[in-house]
């Protein structure tokens, strides 16, 4: 590159199943780190949403739990990528979720001189993941996320963050769609542990604790990752 020195952002990816916590940590450490939180599921709810051609396409298979076409995905993710807010960092949270997505992502990195500085899988037993999923909502107005067993707002029915009252519940996250989002996480994503081991670029945690250690605990492996 002419002898110019690179300044890259961190690019972490988050791996792991369903209700695993994923965007909740990814939104913890967006708020320590200011990093910028790219989540495809919200840029696939958002194209859904929308009406926009990729949304129309993704949104019979979101609903049924299965994994949206690689083609939609990557260039979702593309896109979003191009944006300058990513200049901060960027913290993946459901991307890559198959082999084609995480070759498609280095290939993508190495166009502007970058590579992934960690990907960190939050480890949780499967059979706990349908009653964390089940019992989630979330802000409609910032995103928050909220539980109705593990984490009330102080005022019920009121954000604590940022005050709004229209709290969301997802349309996949019922019991039955849960259960195709594990098997296609355990099929399709799974493997990406042994890819990003293979390239020294992986981190484990274990992701069955308190909200608060396990963000701790990420954020020692992050500092560490990205200094
Ligand atoms: P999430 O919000 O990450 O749980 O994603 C919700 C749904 O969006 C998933 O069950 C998939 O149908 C779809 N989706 C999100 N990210 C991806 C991805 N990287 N590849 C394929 N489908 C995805």
């Amino acid at each position: 590159m002419d002898g110019q020195t690179i300044t890259t952002a961190p690019v972490l990816i988050l791996l792991g199943p369903p209700g695993a916590g994923k965007g909740t940590q990814a939104r913890m450490l967006e708020d320590r780190f200011g990093f910028v939180q790219l989540s495809t599921g919200e840029l696939l709810r958002a194209a859904v949403a929308n009406g926009t051609a990729a949304g129309r396409e993704a949104k019979a298979v979101m609903e049924a739990g299965g994994l949206v076409s690689d083609d939609i995905v990557i260039a979702i993710l593309r896109d979003r990528l191009a944006e300058p807010d990513t200049a901060r960092g960027v913290i993946l949270d459901g991307f890559p979720r198959t082999t084609v997505q995480a070759q498609a992502l280095d290939a993508l990195l190495a166009e502007t001189g970058q590579q992934i500085d960690a990907a960190i899988s939050l480890d949780v037993d499967d059979a706990a993941m349908v009653t964390r999923i089940s019992g989630r909502f979330t802000c409609g107005g910032c995103g928050e996320g909220y539980h109705d067993s593990f984490k009330q707002p102080a005022e019920a029915g009121v954000c604590d963050k940022c005050g709004g009252t229209e709290m969301k519940r997802r349309a996949d996250d019922t019991a039955e769609t849960v259960a195709s989002r594990l098997d296609a996480y355990h099929a399709q994503t799974a493997p990406l542990i042994d890819y990003y081991e293979e390239k020294g670029a992986l981190a484990r945690i274990d992701a069955m604790g308190a909200i608060d250690d396990i963000a701790a605990g990420l954020g020692a492996i992050v500092t560490k990752a990205t200094a």
